[in-house]
């Protein structure tokens, strides 16, 4: 393998299309390749056997498949499952997998760490590390469904497609790493890839508007914005990035996107903080400003996490701004905390090395945990 070798794991269709052509083939090389990658899992060329010899020859001295490696493996009571990734030295991501009767839901991690700095999220604490690559963001979705169809294939000797849904609501603010998210969405919807269907992938953002637009024309998955707060004073302490695209700016790019959503409402998601938004009149305000724009609520209760300054609010109070957003005819759901810390890691987890320990510490915590040795130096 050469050093420059590419990763055939960042190439979308037409990237794949471009890297056949340079190599003298003909392009639905392209399309046999993408189909043993992403929906075989093949992670070698000699596995692929419709492929001619002399082509895996080329291959072989200048691609590889390299997903991220996994550090750990977790387990929980309720089969939710968690791997921490290494992309690199000091990095590291989760992916959390949720299986339910009617879907199957993987959260995808966008960014090492995460610029936005929310004042409630433990990944906006750690800073900013690196923006994945397109590898590692669709590695994710590969090393998954790749993984479980092979447990599946152990235990039942036959697996179908396992993961019906995928939410970027990992680590990161997507639409900060727009360039290789894009590809990484466009492989998630190719029928050749994972196929997933539009309305089974959501984008959720802090409020990134001008890539909210470009997403709308480029490649529209369903999207959830991160509301947290029913006026900008408040919103401008919880998620600082409001302080560039303030709610009016907000609302406006969410009735933009609707025109080529591939479903007829927003989500928003809303972390529930004791004290802090989550009062009668505050419930009154939100109302007020998506009057017009058909939409669906996400309460999160709050997720705590060491050094955290602000509290999960009481669930009387929780059930309470929910019935006053459904009696204004919001449908409105409340995310289920589950008892133990590997599902409260969405969107929380440390990236750097030194808290690897930390993490693993976590994730242990009513779940069982297959740690690998490598990761402690
Ligand atoms: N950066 C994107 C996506 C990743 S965060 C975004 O902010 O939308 C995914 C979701 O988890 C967001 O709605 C975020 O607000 C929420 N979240 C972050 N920290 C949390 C915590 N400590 N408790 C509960 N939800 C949290
Ligand atoms: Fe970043 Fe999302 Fe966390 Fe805010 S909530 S810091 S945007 S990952």
């Amino acid at each position: 393998m050469s050093v420059s070798a590419v990763n055939l794991l960042d190439l979308d269709g037409a990237a794949l299309e471009e890297l056949v052509a340079s190599l003298g083939e003909r392009p639905f090389r392209a399309r046999q390749l993408k189909r043993w990658i992403h929906r075989h899992g093949a992670a070698d060329f000699d596995s692929m056997t419709d492929l001619a010899r002399s082509l895996r020859e080329k291959l072989r001295g200048r691609a590889v498949i390299a997903a991220p490696a996994i550090l750990s493996d977790s387990v929980a009571a309720d089969s939710t499952r968690k791997w921490l990734l290494s992309v690199g030295e000091r990095d590291a991501i989760e992916t959390v997998y949720i299986p339910e009767p009617d879907r199957a839901t993987l959260c995808v991690s966008t960014q090492a760490g995460c610029a936005v700095n929310c004042v409630f999220c433990s990944t906006g604490k750690q800073g900013f590390s690196r923006n994945l690559t397109t590898g590692e963001i669709i590695g994710q979705l590969w090393l998954a469904e790749h993984g479980l169809r092979a447990d599946a294939f152990r235990n039942a000797g036959q697996a179908d497609r396992i993961i019906s849904n995928v939410v970027l609501m990992g680590m990161g603010e997507p639409l900060q790493n727009y360039d290789a998210v894009l590809p990484a969405l466009r492989l998630m919807l190719d029928d050749d890839a994972y196929g997933l269907s539009r309305r089974r992938v959501t984008v959720s953002t802090a409020g990134m508007v001008p890539q909210i637009d470009r997403l709308a024309h480029d490649c529209p998955v369903a999207l959830a914005v991160s509301l947290h707060a029913p006026d900008d004073a408040l919103r401008d302490e919880l998620v600082p990035l409001n302080r560039k695209y303030p709610l009016q700016v907000l609302m406006a790019a969410c009735r933009r996107y609707l025109r080529s959503a591939p479903r007829d409402f927003i989500t928003f998601e809303y972390v529930m903080l004791d004290g802090v938004n989550d009062s009668d009149r505050q419930a009154r305000v939100l109302v007020e400003l998506v009057a017009d724009l058909p939409c669906k609520f996400n309460l999160i209760p709050f997720n705590p996490f060491p050094g955290a300054t602000v509290r999960r609010s009481a669930p009387e109070r929780i059930r309470e701004f929910a019935a006053r957003l459904q009696a204004a005819g919001i449908v409105t759901t409340t995310r289920r905390t589950r008892g133990d810390q590997i599902d409260a890691a969405c969107g929380q987890l440390a990236g750097a090395v030194d808290d690897r320990t930390n993490v693993a510490a976590r994730a242990g915590h009513g779940a069982r945990v297959v740690p690998v040795r490598t990761w402690t130096e």
